[in-house]
């Protein structure tokens, strides 16, 4: 028997016949990122397809299933909502399997008295989001992948939501989680408000691309949900730097805005045709959340910090537009449109996120400005803008179009970009190569530089929970061999 027909024979005496899908084409059909969708437009396949697809249900059948493929070096790829974008799904041998979190989908416990809610790793952000509304509440948690991405993939990239200035990225919301090692042993790390004992295990899971361990459920916080006491307003400034000059301020000072946004003109004119700006100027928008004396005290003192560095004050339309038209993307992603757009033009269009402290960012902005389209030729567009700030720093979201080579070279062109973005972040000390999309196996060749030193603390955990190197190899961290 081939290695394929006896995984699938072995798997399906585990889960049940029902639960395994070897059909190639089934398999092809059901996940979205076996291949870009660049290459999907062209109707290319991806090179390995895996050895079969498995409906997991449970924590028992996650274990039972780890279990099986730990002792017989059989490579597991974990997915939920197949969103991710740096080809952490991407299959890259022929003894893979792929195990499907997503049937995982029950909505747990919603606990309104301790402001927390406990799901399975299946449960698609956007169901829950929609449930804990209905009590008034929040997640907080709403990234531009909101309508397709899951709480596992979500966890296990360390994502970050649009209005994670005033609620965190995903690791200051998740409480507690349960979790299924390679070896079949599960734990569970209870959900506490803080806890002193020792490091903080729940970080050997969120961010690990399940590279570590199978999540199978997480706890995370809820917040008193105020929609229509928000404050937001849209501002021009005289160039990109005067912006992060606002955002430092607003931020060094203590206030709380949700959403920071400072885009420069490539990134407007592509994004924002309501707003014209002049060669050097910048747009920037800021919303508040909260009871609305406080989203109104916040708003009025970033108000009069905006008009302190001579910005010019437009209102709220352009804000209004990207409030509801924040997500469009996701509709638009995959289907028979774009595929049209990438066959008539040879253009594709990606991001790739960084960042750094004060400092540093405004110089890796005008370093990357300079670098990047002299080292690769074929940009079309490029630019940037601030999405999340801390009052240490904020990042920078790098946008660009790119004329493909072709469709074989496609995944190197993507790559070209993200590589030049990394030789100007990683001259920078304060900086990072990834702010929220997880490494994957896009930057997974620039991860020793991005760690330096520590990079030996992330090889001995992956080495000790994983030491026969199942769970999705090239992924976060290099293959040795
Ligand atoms: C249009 C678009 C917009 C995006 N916007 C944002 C954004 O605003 N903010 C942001 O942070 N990210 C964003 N992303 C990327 C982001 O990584 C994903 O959207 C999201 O975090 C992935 O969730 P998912 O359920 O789709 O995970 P998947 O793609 O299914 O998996 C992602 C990774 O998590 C691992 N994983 C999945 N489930 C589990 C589990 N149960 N246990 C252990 N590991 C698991 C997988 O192995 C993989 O490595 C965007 C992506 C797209 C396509």
């Amino acid at each position: 028997m081939s290695l394929r027909e006896t995984t699938a024979k072995a798997v399906a005496a585990i889960v049940g016949g029902d639960n395994v899908i070897t059909s190639d084409e089934t398999i092809l059909a059901l996940d979205p990122i076996l291949i870009s969708n660049y290459q999907k437009a062209f109707r290319y396949e991806p090179e390995f397809i895996p050895l079969c697809y498995v409906k997991i249900k449970s924590a028992e059948m996650a274990s039972k299933v780890l279990a099986y493929c730990n002792e017989n070096d059989i490579h597991v790829i974990i997915r939920t909502g197949a969103s991710s974008s740096e080809g952490q799904l991407k299959v890259i041998d022929d003894r893979t399997v792929i195990l499907d979190g997503a049937p995982m989908n029950k909505i747990v416990k919603i606990d309104p008295e301790n402001m927390m809610a406990t799901v399975q790793c299946g449960v698609p952000l956007a169901v829950l989001e929609a449930k804990v509304n209905e009590l008034g509440l929040t997640t907080g948690h709403c990234p531009q992948s909101q309508p397709m991405a899951f709480m596992g993939g979500l966890v296990a990239t360390r994502s970050i939501g649009q209005f994670s200035t005033y609620y965190g990225g995903i690791e200051d919301l998740v409480c507690g989680l349960e979790a299924v090692l390679p070896n079949g042993n599960v734990f569970r790390i209870r959900p506490v408000p803080r806890r002193a004992a020792g490091p903080d295990l729940r970080h050997l899971v969120i961010g690990a691309e399940g590279t570590i361990a199978f999540m199978t459920e997480v706890t995370v916080k809820l917040f008193a949900y105020y929609p229509d006491e928000m404050w937001k307003h849209g501002y021009i400034v005289r160039d990109f730097h005067e912006g992060l000059k606002v955002v430092r301020e607003i931020m060094a000072k203590g206030y709380k805005p949700s959403v920071v946004r400072l885009y420069d003109k490539p990134d407007v004119d592509q994004n924002y045709g309501s707003v014209k700006l002049k060669d050097e100027e910048a747009f920037m928008f800021y919303s508040c959340e909260g009871p609305g004396e406080v989203a109104a005290v916040n708003g009025e003192s970033i108000h009069r910090i905006c008009m302190a560095h001579g910005a010019e004050d437009i209102g709220t339309k352009a804000v209004d537009h990207w409030f509801v038209h924040r997500n469009d993307l996701c509709d638009f992603i995959g289907t028979e449109k774009e595929h049209q757009y990438f066959r008539e033009t040879g253009i594709a269009y990606a991001t790739v996120e960084i960042c750094a402290d004060w400092e540093d960012i405004g110089k890796i902005y005008d370093d990357a400005m300079d670098y990047v389209p002299k080292k690769v030729q074929n940009l079309t567009m490029f630019g940037g803008h601030v999405s999340h700030s801390y009052v240490n720093g904020t990042n920078i979201y790098f946008v660009y179009n790119i004329r493909m080579t072709s469709p074989e070279a496609s995944e190197l062109d993507y790559w070209s970009v993200m590589d030049a973005i990394c030789d100007v972040v990683l001259k920078y000390p304060s900086a990072t190569i990834v702010h929220h999309h997880g490494v994957g196996k896009a930057r997974v060749l620039r991860i020793k530089e991005e760690l330096g030193s520590s990079y030996q603390l992330l090889r001995t955990l992956k080495d000790s929970f994983d030491p026969n190197g199942i769970m999705n190899p090239g992924c976060l961290l290099p293959l040795e061999k």
